[in-house]
């Protein structure tokens, strides 16, 4: 939910200077319009409601970025003096339905045309130091507001019914230059709530954008400041960096910051060395190869992104620096590393308070992939292969990516032998479901219905009719009672 569960604060923050107030472009400017224009009946006719109740109502944050950027929002935030209660009498009779979860944390949500809107009022300085839950204070100056948000970018709004455009930190001029800048101080940002720290790396995958140097640092200082926040609202930024266009991008942030350490510490333990000659190819840098191969392939083949998959693609391989032996002749092993990673992946994803389908989900991926290893040059029986495919079930599909993806050698030879003897197992476990398929036909008439249409007793006859008429299916597909019936007395009257 946007909005709700940010605190409010930055007191002592010093405003940066004043950008003019509305330097858009003329592309910038449709931009603006068009957003205005989409959420019609918003700019129209809820501007105007809350102008002649005489409060303020503007686009703010991700609409407004997004409309920038050219891009498309998830949804419709929108920013108020009106204290909640005052936005419910206002809208009163208006929308088609109203819902107050997070009236707590001053959000009012609307849905009116099939839009959904969100009212958030201004918020203000004061707040509890000790408290980990925001406490939340209400203000009057949208200024104020603005810079209690997470990065420039996300501090524009445009003001309605008038389509104004605010900007007081330079969010424009950032969103240009592709960079993540608190309004206020970076430190007091990341104090108020640590949760941004995780949203700067979110933000950095899903818009490509650069973090300030001053933004990283403090991040990097105050990494363990995440400790504090609540593992949902770490998993939700999580889950949005995992689906963005390029996690890849905000893992090595993560790594890099040192915030994996307290979100996914087992990714940056992948950092290893596999050999005392110290040659880097660590197990680290192929994930994140093997998460980049595991996304083209997910697009080549027709998918959008996917949780399950991307979160397998990364973790697949975590159990290996608990397994690595060094054996004689310089040899390291991983004996059991899938068995170790997904009991890994399991605890990590728990703690992380993902559903449980996802939970298992992943951990079952992680549990199978390398299981195709066995496979060599198609030397499995059909038996074997049939229980590849069950022990897949639904995964089926996302362990086909992550094993063809999990071959990050340079050596093209052995690349190409490997997708080629994955396309076999492919090419037979759809084989073995069409033929299953097949053997789950019947003819459309069963033993008795055949002894009665042609009053015979059980016995050869019966056999011969029943695969006449399972030959009759399997070449016409399916009849009704009548038909078959009629098809087998004619048959009757030829062959008996
Ligand atoms: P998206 O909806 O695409 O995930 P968004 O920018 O809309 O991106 P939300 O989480 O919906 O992000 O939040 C809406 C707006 O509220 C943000 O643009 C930002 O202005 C503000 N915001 C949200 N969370 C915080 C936070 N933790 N600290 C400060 N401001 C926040
Ligand atoms: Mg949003």
């Amino acid at each position: 939910m946007p909005n709700t569960e940010f605190p409010s604060e930055n007191t002592t923050a010093e405003r940066p200077q004043h950008v003019p107030r509305d330097p858009l472009t003329g592309v910038q400017r449709a931009a603006v319009t068009a957003l205005v224009d989409s959420a019609q009946p918003v700019s129209g006719q809820l501007g105007d409601l809350f102008s002649s109740h005489d409060q303020q109502l503007a686009l703010v944050g991700g609409p407004v970025r997004d409309a920038l950027l050219g891009r498309e929002s998830a949804d419709i935030d929108l920013t108020t003096d009106a204290v909640p209660q005052r936005v419910l009498e206002i809208v009163d009779g208006w929308a088609d339905s109203v819902w107050t979860v997070g009236i707590d944390f001053g959000t009012v949500g609307l849905r009116k045309r099939g839009l959904q809107l969100e009212v958030t009022t201004y918020r203000s300085e004061s707040y509890s130091p000790k408290s980990r839950k925001p406490e939340v204070a209400y203000g009057t100056d949208i200024e104020d507001d603005l810079l209690r948000r997470d990065f420039t970018v996300n501090a524009m709004a445009v003001r309605l019914p008038q389509v104004e455009f605010i900007d007081p930190f330079g969010g424009l001029a950032d969103l240009k230059a592709k960079v993540l800048r608190t309004p206020g101080r970076p430190e007091d940002s990341f104090d108020d709530d640590p949760l941004r720290i995780m949203r700067a790396v979110r933000f950095a995958a899903q818009l490509g954008f650069a973090l300030a140097p001053e933004v990283a640092e403090a991040a990097r200082n105050m990494a363990d400041r995440l400790a504090i926040v609540s593992a949902e609202r770490i998993r939700d930024e999580l889950t949005k960096l995992m689906l963005s266009p390029n996690p890849r991008r905000g893992i090595e942030l993560m790594v890099e910051l040192g915030i994996a350490g307290h979100v996914l510490p087992e990714v940056p333990r992948m950092q290893l060395e596999i050999d005392e000659h110290h040659r880097h190819k660590d197990v680290y840098e192929h994930s994140l190869t093997v998460l980049d191969q595991a996304i083209d392939l997910e697009r080549e083949r027709g998918h959008g992104p996917d949780l399950v998959l991307r979160l397998a693609a990364l973790l697949h391989d975590i159990g290996k620096p608990k397994t690595r032996a060094f054996e004689s002749g310089n040899r390291v092993t991983f004996h059991h590393h899938e068995v170790v990673g997904a009991s890994m992946t399991r605890k990590r994803l728990a703690a992380l308070r993902f559903p449980k389908d996802v939970v298992s989900d992943v951990a079952t991926l992680v549990s199978l992939h390398l299981r195709f290893h066995g496979y060599g040059k198609g030397e499995w029986t059909d038996s074997a292969v049939r229980r590849y495919a069950r022990d897949a079930g639904d995964l089926l599909e996302w362990l086909h990516i992550l094993t063809r993806a999990d071959c990050t050698t340079r050596n093209r030879r052995k690349a190409a032998a490997l997708a080629r003897s994955y396309d076999d197992i492919e090419r037979r476990i759809a084989e073995l479901a069409e033929q299953e398929e097949l053997d789950r036909i019947r003819p459309d008439l069963d033993g008795n219905e055949i002894q009665e249409v042609l009053g015979v007793k059980p016995g050869p006859v019966v056999g011969k009719a029943y695969r006449f008429l399972l030959e009759l299916r399997l070449e016409n597909g399916p009849m009704s009672k009548e038909e078959a019936t009629s098809a087998l007395r004619a048959w009757a009257a030829e062959h008996l």
